[in-house]
């Protein structure tokens, strides 16, 4: 399995007191080492601007040019601009366009520094800059290929679904805690789901059996019934019970779950796979359970506690969920 990789992902730096520090990917992939996780790691090129602009209005690439420039104003309240800011986020969009292209000629490809779902065309916001998903999707349709993206980040991908939730070729589905106690409040509320977008809200302090319950009851049914020719993952870690951003509580157990049905999806469909981290900031945690889900697909595992966040309290709030989800999206 390759991870899109090279220093310059550090260059994502929000701030010292930020979650969303740069070092967060170097450290996930010392600890992947220290686990003993097979990998091995892939240069790439910085996205161009003409990839930027599949996705973003030219408005808002030039005015994040600027902001880069001079180091200021912050991109939005809770994204802040700083020198150099244009170029570090173009580094994670093009380690997500690499992660594309491996997925493509080697079944699978990851890009720890990606998933970007909160960006919208014409600004950033929710600590996301540049969309990376949502230019790889644009990349993808050019194509003519149908893609799925399935996310299950503890917030709900709303830049995503502005986007392509109502485009035909493109297959939107979150997993998330209710946004009605989490970012981004407004939307991936459970209503918003037809045949091809798909938002699964979770209660709050919602663990593994939740979250595997919702995966294996929709996304199977979801890929029987839309065949895509793509994949792509949000694999974000936000969700673990360490997270201070959300308030879930999904295990290490659940997150390598997660990768097993990930590698049965694989296995079955034999669909190209490009994973993204998303987000996860409490260190090992985070890094933890990526490594667990790479484990997963791998069909290994490795040798952690994992049975850390408890979990099951919501599902049979959770099971009613589902079965109304599958009713909308007529599965
Ligand atoms: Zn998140």
């Amino acid at each position: 399995m390759k991870i899109a990789y090279d220093e310059k992902l550090s260059l994502l730096h929000l701030g010292d007191d930020h979650p969303m520090r740069g070092d967060r990917y170097q450290r996930a992939v010392r600890r992947f080492r220290e686990l003993g996780l097979e990998f091995e790691l892939e240069n790439f090129s910085m996205a161009s601007e003409e990839d930027l602009l599949l996705f973003h209005t030219r408005e808002y690439v030039e005015r994040v040019k600027e902001i880069s420039e001079r180091g200021w104003p912050d991109i939005s309240p809770d994204t802040p601009g700083f020198k150099g800011v244009f170029e570090a986020a173009s580094w994670s969009v093009g380690a997500t366009l690499k992660a594309l292209e491996l997925a493509e000629q080697e079944g699978i490809g990851v890009n720890l520094a990606g998933g970007w779902h909160h960006a919208f065309p014409e600004t950033g916001r929710g600590f996301c800059i540049f969309s990376d998903t949502g230019v790889a999707i644009a990349k993808l349709k050019k194509k003519g290929l149908k893609v799925m993206i399935v996310d299950y980040d503890a917030h709900h991908g709303d830049g995503i679904q502005r986007a392509y939730g109502s485009d035909p070729q493109v297959i939107t589905v979150s997993f998330h805690q209710d946004p009605s106690t989490l970012y981004p409040y407004l939307t991936g509320f459970l209503e918003e789901t037809h045949e091809t977008n798909l938002n699964l809200p979770l209660p709050p302090l919602s663990g593994a059996e939740e979250v595997l319950y919702a995966f294996s009851h929709l996304v199977p049914p979801l890929l029987e019934k839309h065949r895509p020719d793509f994949l792509i993952v949000e694999m974000g870690v936000d969700g673990h019970c360490s997270c201070y951003v959300a308030n879930l509580s999904i295990s290490k157990r659940g997150y390598l779950r997660l990768g097993e049905a990930l590698g049965e999806i694989r296995y079955k469909y034999d669909i190209p796979m490009a994973l993204v981290g998303g987000g996860g900031f409490v260190y090992p945690h985070y890094a933890d359970c990526w490594a667990l889900q790479l484990a997963g697909i791998q069909g290994r595992s490795l040798d952690l506690e994992l049975d850390d966040c408890p979990g099951g309290r919501n599902l049979g709030r959770v099971k009613e969920l589902v079965a109304r989800a599958k009713s909308l999206a007529r599965l």
